[in-house]
């Protein structure tokens, strides 16, 4: 598709925003749940403000309260306390500006690739010639060219994860936002699809921002990353990724990506360590 077609499509948001305006901003965002054993403070007064084009991770332990802020962020539930607010919209619920991408397999196994990737422009009212189009390009953006008439038990986990992106990006989202993408794939496609992620990123000059429990995929991709504490999940520290761009997983191999790795792994493993001892510590007094 040309970029002339494309920019006919209508955006639901404004363009008013400055380039250094942050995209999107995190604001003291609480999250409460109340269980059986008592309430429990899965996100802690975070703050995180991205700049459009940046590629942010947000690291922890599991149970640390990473999915919890991938769904306040993606405005699936409300916080209670604080608010996010995307190019200066307070996020009340599914936001168009907001594209997200689930750890789980979200085609539709009876609909081919284009099909898949063309269904949501569909429910919105595209004509069927625009969106065809639009969804070839974006197929073709994650290097799935001549799989359109594929179905998903066809593809592998991989590409079915491809198909996923593609359907998410056809939306032209100003932020992508992942929830461990790649947790079920293996570390070779794993990395494979990192550059492929980090090629997408530099065409579309596309704002990510990626959930992760996974330093080596963390550094492999951002600029920054977050490093969430165990509960209650608040910010432990943010560090600048400081390597060269373009990036390719070739990267892994080097010393500076050693360094990054080994620095985060020493706030993880203390954060990881104190959710394992409370596990077990759980799992006692439950006998
Ligand atoms: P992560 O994604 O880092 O594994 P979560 O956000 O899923 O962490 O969970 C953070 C904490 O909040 C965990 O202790 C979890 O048990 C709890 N939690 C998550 N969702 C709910 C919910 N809907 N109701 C009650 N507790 C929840």
């Amino acid at each position: 598709m040309s970029l002339a077609t494309m920019a006919r499509i209508p955006s639901a948001i404004p363009l008013s925003a400055a380039p250094t305006t942050p995209v999107l901003v995190v604001d003291d965002v609480v999250q409460r749940y109340e269980t059986r054993e008592g309430p429990i403070v899965a996100v802690d007064h975070m703050s995180l403000d991205v700049r459009p084009g940046e590629f942010v991770s947000v690291i922890g332990p599991s149970g640390c309260g990473k999915s919890t802020l991938f769904n306040v962020i993606g405005g699936l539930i409300a916080p209670t306390e604080g608010q996010v607010r995307v190019v200066g919209e307070r996020v009340s619920g599914p936001h168009p500006a907001i594209g997200m991408v689930f750890q789980e397999e979200s085609a539709f196994p009876w609909r081919s690739v284009v099909d898949n990737v063309a269904f949501p422009l569909e429910i919105r009212g595209m004509p069927k010639a625009e969106r065809l189009e639009r969804a070839r390009h974006f197929i073709s953006l994650v290097g799935l060219d001549g799989f359109e008439r594929r179905y998903p038990s066809e593809l592998s986990g991989g590409m079915r994860q491809r198909v996923a992106i593609a359907r998410t990006l056809a939306f032209e989202p100003k932020i992508l936002l992942m929830d461990e993408p790649f947790a079920a794939l293996d570390e070779q496609t794993r990395l494979l699809l990192g550059d492929k992620v980090i090629e997408i990123q530099q065409a579309l000059q596309q704002t990510i921002v990626l959930i992760t429990h996974n330093i080596a995929e963390a550094v492999q991709l951002s600029d920054r990353i977050l490093v969430m504490t165990w509960r209650p999940g608040r910010t432990k520290r943010i560090i600048e990724i400081d390597l060269p761009r373009p990036r390719t997983s070739e990267i892994v191999g080097s010393e500076a990506f050693g360094r990054y790795v080994a620095e985060i792994w020493k706030d993880l493993r203390e954060e990881a360590s104190r959710g394992m001892t409370e596990a077990d510590r759980a799992a006692l007094a439950r006998g």
